[in-house]
């Protein structure tokens, strides 16, 4: 059975799916551009699926009389949208999203008039910049690795004992 695990970008709220997602898709409904704070919502239907919160309880927002919308209290990552008919978990969060591609759209109605184009835009990878390249090798990351956890954040001498190995590792 495939297991499928993510969280929060903070890492207070972690969960698992096991299972077969029944549906993967994007949304272009305004109620989800908001939630998302994005052109377009990315969610996998966990219906039907063993589904469950491995650490934390995420925040609900009412957004009409029959969804909540789920997200980190704490840092405010967009988690879920919860129907009657079940709930489906942004794929973003999902610690392998490429795992998750989607297959259908919902709400074209409300599609956002570039968002066909993206992808004719002009791209350039971080590196190619020499201001974003200082930035990016000077940067810290506190966001939660794309895997289960023991204990999150790290104690503070974890993480230098971490550093210590990785040296002696060289
Ligand atoms: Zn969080
Ligand atoms: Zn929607």
């Amino acid at each position: 059975m495939n297991t499928y695990t993510g969280g929060c970008q903070c890492g207070a709220i972690r969960f698992r799916a096991r299972g077969t997602p029944p549906d993967s898709s994007i949304c272009h409904c305004r109620m989800c551009q908001k939630a998302f704070g994005a052109y377009y919502a990315p969610l996998v239907s966990v219906r039907g699926m063993e589904f469950e919160w491995t650490r934390g309880q995420r925040k609900t927002f009412r957004s009409s009389n029959f969804v909540n919308r789920g997200f980190c209290g704490d840092c405010g990552t967009p988690l879920t949208y919860e129907a009657p008919d079940g709930t489906a978990l942004a794929i973003g969060a999902f610690d392998h999203p490429e795992e998750l591609a989607p297959t259908l759209q919902w709400g074209v109605e409300g599609k956002l008039p570039y968002v066909d184009d993206l992808a004719s835009l002009p791209g350039y990878a971080s590196e190619s910049d020499p201001e974003s390249a200082e930035f990016l090798r000077t940067m810290v990351s506190y966001q939660h690795p794309d895997h289960d956890t023991d204990q999150w954040p790290p104690q503070p001498g974890e993480a230098a004992k971490r550093a210590r190995a990785g040296e002696e590792n060289q």
